[in-house]
């Protein structure tokens, strides 16, 4: 029996002499892998909507428990990304975290929401890339179930002054209720300026296609990103290799 579905194709690996293997991801059934076969030999059909990066159309068949490509037509193919290394080597890491928290039993239609905006604002938009690496950060991990609770200090249930943001319990105190707490003395916590805040707060509740319809400033995308950056790292307990690339280039 064949199926239809549509998928981002995050992650590709030769498999045989012609063969890929596909790290799809689906709004239904999170990341899938797929079999393409032959589809790295001249002439291909399913060439063009099996490249790394792109979102297609796929008809799949299951033959000895695996999935395989019988059709794939691609939907959008983010030309954009494909021009510039940089813009490519975020593509890399957004792929990269997306592939470690959709795994099949956490399918969220908003991940591939996420993941498909934060593709086109990067090929298609004018936006910096370090705020679309932000957002999708943050967003990222609120839609994995890893929201910080950004309303207001944890200790004095006020807005926060001087505020810190607790990597690993993902909470915000003011420097001054931190040092009164010795549980949040402990850990790391990092300064989240109120400009950082406001952003945070933005990304982690807007509506996805708003999400970078914000206000900001070129200068406080470094204090952001090291936020956004931290908290993630600190909650998937991961480093990513890919990050630091796109950070050297
Ligand atoms: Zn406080």
């Amino acid at each position: 029996m064949k199926t239809a579905l549509k998928g981002l194709v995050l992650r590709e690996t030769k498999y045989k002499e012609a063969d890929k293997i596909l790290t799809v991801l689906t709004s239904d059934r999170g990341c899938l892998s797929l079999r393409a076969r032959g589809v790295l030999r001249k002439n291909s059909k399913l060439a063009p909507g099996c490249q790394l990066f792109t979102y297609s159309e796929f008809t799949v068949y299951t033959a000895s428990g695996i999935d395989m490509v019988a059709e794939a037509d691609p939907v959008e193919m983010f030309l954009g990304l494909r021009s510039d290394i940089k813009k490519l080597a975020l593509a890399a890491y957004i792929a990269d975290v997306l592939c470690q928290l959709a795994d099949e039993d956490s399918a969220n239609g908003n991940m591939l929401r996420l993941a498909l905006n934060s593709f086109y604002a990067l090929s298609a938009l004018s936006y910096p890339l370090e705020l679309v690496r932000g957002a999708f950060e943050l967003r990222a991990m609120a839609e994995a179930g890893f929201a910080p609770d950004l309303s207001a200090c944890s200790v004095c249930l006020s807005e926060p002054a001087e505020a810190l943001l607790h990597l690993r319990s993902g909470v915000l105190t003011c420097r001054a209720c931190r040092v009164r707490t010795p549980e949040l003395a402990q850990g790391v916590a990092l300064p989240c300026p109120p400009a950082v805040l406001a952003l945070v707060r933005h990304f982690e509740t807007a509506p996805l296609n708003r999400l970078l319809s914000v206000p900001y400033t070129e200068a406080v995308l470094p204090e952001l990103t090291q936020v956004t950056e931290s908290y993630l790292a600190a909650q998937m307990e991961k480093s990513f290799p890919t990050l630091d690339y796109y950070k050297k280039l």
